[in-house]
Formats: C-alpha cells, sequence, structure tokens
C-alpha cells in the first residue's frame, strides 16, 4: 500500500492543508476538527460529510466555513438545506451515497479523512485514491473488504495513505521512512498490535450472555462510536486491525501479533531482526494520531496531555482469550482464506453489531452471526468493486437470516 512515506506524499509548502473530512459528525470527524481548530492557517476545510446528521453538519460547516457539504441519505437533504440556511451557510449542497464520492475527488481538495464507519466507506475512500489524494485513513472496513482494490486504486491514481487507527499510527510512527512495504527490506520481524481487552476482559462466557448495548459501548480507555464500541468488546476490532496491517504493512498473518493490554498506553510495537522492539506509547486519545497524520511530517500540538509514566507505575501485557472471544480467530481465518471472504466477514459483523444494539441478538449472538455467515456464503476472487460488493451483500443477506434464526431461537 503507498503510505505517505512516499516521496510525492509532501504538500506545497507555504500555504494551508485543505482538507476534506468524510464522516465529520462521527467520533473521528469532530477529534479530527478539534485539532484543526488549534491551528488557524494551517488548514483549511474544505468540504464536510455525514450520512443523516443534518443539523451538526451544518453546525460544523458554518464553524469550519466550509464550501461542500455532502449528506448520504436523500431523505435527509430538505434538512440539510434548511439547517444551512438556518446557520446562513452558502456551501454548496451535494446529496446521496455518490455525493461523497465527488467531495472526495474536489480538485481543492488535498487531503480526505476516511472516517466513515463501516463499508459505506468503501466508494469515497477509493474515490479519494483515485484522484490521487491523501487519505487519512481511520475507515478500516475498507481496508478489510477491499484491501487488494485500495492498493491498486493508489497504484493508478497515486493516492498515498496515513493511518489514523491508533495502532496503525503507532506502527507507522514505529517504521523506517520510506517505508518500502517489505518487511524483510527493513529487517522486520514482525507487528505486535495491542488491544484494551475491552470492558469485558476477564469475563465469564455466563456474563457476557447478558451484557446490553450499553455496557458493550462503555469502553474502559477509548471514547468512540458505537459500532467500533462493540468490536472492541468483542475483539473483532483487532480482527479487522490485523486485516488492516497485513494490507498496510506487508506482513504474513503470521507476523502480525495481538497483545492485550489493559491500560491502552503503549498504542502497537514493531520488532525487528536484530532484537530492537520499538513502541509508539502516548495517551488513549485519538487526536494524537489525527495531529501526527495532518501535520505529517511535522508534529503540531494536538489537545493531549503529557504521558506521566511514574504516576501510571505499571504497564500490563495478557494473551488475548480467543476462546471467549472467537472474533479474533475468525478474522485471521478470513484473511488466510483471501479473496471476498474479509468482505463477507466485516458485512457479518456490521449486521451483527446492529442486531446487538437494536437488541434482536445478545453479545454472544455476534460471533455466532458472523461464523454462521462464513460456513453459507463462500467466497471468490475481489478484482473489482462490483465483486466486492456482491459478497458484501451476500454476507448481509446470510448474517440477517442468521440473526432471524438465532432471535427466533430466544
Ligand atoms: P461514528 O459512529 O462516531 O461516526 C460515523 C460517521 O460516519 C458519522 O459522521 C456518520 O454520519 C457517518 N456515516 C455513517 N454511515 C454513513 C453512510 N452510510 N454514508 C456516509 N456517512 C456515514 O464512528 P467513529 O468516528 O467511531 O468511527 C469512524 C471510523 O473510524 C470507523 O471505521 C472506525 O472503525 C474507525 N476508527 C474509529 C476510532 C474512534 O476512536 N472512534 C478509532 C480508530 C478507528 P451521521 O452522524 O450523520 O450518522
Amino acid at each position: 500500500m503507498r503510505l505517505s512515506s512516499h516521496p510525492g506524499a509532501l504538500l506545497p509548502a507555504g500555504r494551508a492543508k485543505r482538507v476534506a473530512i468524510l464522516g465529520a459528525t462521527g467520533s473521528i470527524g469532530r477529534a479530527a476538527l478539534d485539532v484543526i481548530a488549534r491551528h488557524p492557517g494551517r488548514f483549511e476545510v474544505v468540504a464536510l460529510a455525514a450520512n443523516r446528521d443534518a443539523t451538526q453538519l451544518a453546525a460544523l460547516a458554518r464553524r469550519f466555513g466550509a464550501r461542500h457539504v455532502a449528506i448520504a441519505d436523500t431523505s435527509c437533504t430538505d434538512a440539510l438545506a434548511r439547517a444551512l440556511a438556518a446557520e446562513s451557510v452558502r456551501a454548496e449542497l451535494h446529496a446521496g451515497p455518490e455525493a461523497l464520492c465527488e467531495l472526495a475527488r474536489l480538485a481543492e481538495v488535498d487531503c480526505v479523512v476516511a472516517a466513515v464507519v463501516g463499508a459505506a466507506g468503501i466508494p469515497s475512500t477509493l474515490a479519494a485514491a483515485r484522484a490521487g489524494k491523501q487519505i487519512l485513513l481511520a475507515n478500516k472496513e475498507t481496508v478489510v473488504s477491499a484491501g487488494l482494490l485500495l492498493r491498486d486504486a493508489l497504484e493508478q491514481g497515486g493516492g498515498h495513505l496515513l493511518p489514523i487507527d491508533s495502532e496503525h499510527n503507532a506502527v507507522f510512527q514505529c517504521l523506517p521512512s520510506p517505508y518500502r512495504h517489505d518487511p524483510e527490506v527493513h529487517g522486520i520481524e514482525r507487528i505486535v498490535l495491542t488491544a484494551s481487552g475491552g470492558p469485558f476482559r476477564g469475563g465469564t462466557r455466563a456474563a457476557l450472555a447478558a451484557v446490553t448495548p450499553d455496557q458493550a459501548c462503555a469502553h474502559p480507555n477509548w471514547r468512540m462510536g458505537r459500532k467500533i464500541s462493540v468490536d472492541s468488546a468483542t475483539l473483532m476490532n483487532k480482527g479487522l486491525e490485523v486485516i488492516e496491517a497485513h494490507w498496510l504493512f506487508g506482513l504474513a498473518p503470521e507476523r502480525i501479533e495481538v497483545v492485550v493490554h489493559p491500560q491502552s498506553i503503549v498504542h502497537s510495537l514493531v520488532g525487528y531482526r536484530d532484537g530492537s522492539v520499538l513502541a509508539q506509547l502516548g495517551q488513549p486519545d485519538m487526536r494524537t494520531a489525527l495531529a501526527h497524520a495532518l501535520a505529517w511530517p511535522e508534529r503540531v500540538e494536538a489537545g493531549v496531555g503529557p504521558l506521566d509514566l511514574v504516576r501510571l507505575g505499571r504497564l500490563e501485557f495478557q494473551s488475548p482469550d480467543r476462546e471467549l472471544f472467537p472474533c479474533l480467530n475468525l478474522a485471521y481465518d478470513t484473511l488466510a482464506q483471501g479473496g471476498t471472504a474479509p468482505a463477507v466477514l466485516n458485512a457479518a459483523n456490521e449486521v451483527a453489531v446492529a442486531a446487538f444494539l437494536e437488541r434482536r441478538i445478545g453479545f454472544l449472538g455476534i460471533p455466532e452471526v458472523v461464523a454462521g455467515t462464513l460456513d453459507r456464503v463462500a467466497s471468490g476472487e475481489a478484482m473489482d468493486l462490483d465483486s466486492v460488493l456482491a459478497a458484501d451483500l451476500r454476507g448481509r443477506r446470510a448474517a440477517e437470516t442468521e440473526v432471524h434464526r438465532i432471535s427466533d431461537r430466544a
């Protein structure tokens, strides 16, 4: 994958970096805007996009002076038009799923923050890659489902990536620059991704059977959107990140390890042939990764407090409980299988997490839906966007059947 260590990745000096934020109303989008607001003159917010939250989108467009706004759900277009008028914002309004691609391709945009949640982010992330943009990538589901397509789109369009996911941003910071996408060349033996273990670390199967959506979303260290919070609780988030790391850094699955680290201070590590292990540490606050990527290769203030190691006192590391949290192994399995299997895994997981949040299935139903879906849907080649989207759809349909089967049983 073309990472931003590529020499062509630097933007013209002396002018503000022009940014589009897709998923502006979410946890990552708002954290990115928080960092941007700290550096007037360094960044310019050109475009903002969301799915349905017209009110917040219009308020952000007014505050940051965006010239383009996009709303993916067309049933919210009128609401956005009214909200923009109420905020006296004269931005150009784009609507519909294609609207995010339009923003990603705008000639006046240098940098696209890909912060939509889920596979809904695939087309706009690919559009940014093909349009040669610098992509600040939070939307891991795109890499999981369409890793090969994203790699090809970056090659063809000249786009390049900076990882925002805290673990991958940490790995990026611990890699040599420029990174030649070949661990052997750089003497890299392994990557270790850290996982907090989520709110149910050390729990029992009986306790997991009874957890509520609010309990699953109450992450001990990070404040995040509801979908990724549930993924953290099931360890599917770490599974998705293993697949993401494979595509971003070119390591074989057996060289990507997962270690539970409850304090979320060591964000990830890179092990080298000579025995050196480099790690990136910091507070569990996404603004560090966002500031790093927004200002790269410079460093800017992020609003994140200093790390006091003495006060922390102790950092712990444990093996993940793969029996209690089977989603991690399911993700490794689909990575080994290749093709469209990770896209099916991701689609099934999105359906299962939504069903859990709607209280249609219990927490333990999530891995059951994903495993059942992978058994039902055969993997094919992920050669183009149509084949990936078709696999995604097959995964969603099979997962819905699994959800019905499980909820009928209850
Ligand atoms: P949130 O749920 O907080 O926000 C999601 C954003 O995506 C919102 O702006 C939402 O708009 C928009 N969106 C949702 N569906 C669509 C759609 N169909 N079309 C267009 N826009 C859509 O999610 P997070 O910010 O937590 O996560 C975003 C991504 O970043 C995910 O892929 C996640 O895995 C990744 N990530 C998040 C981290 C975090 O700390 N939150 C850490 C690392 C990675 P609206 O508000 O209108 O619904």
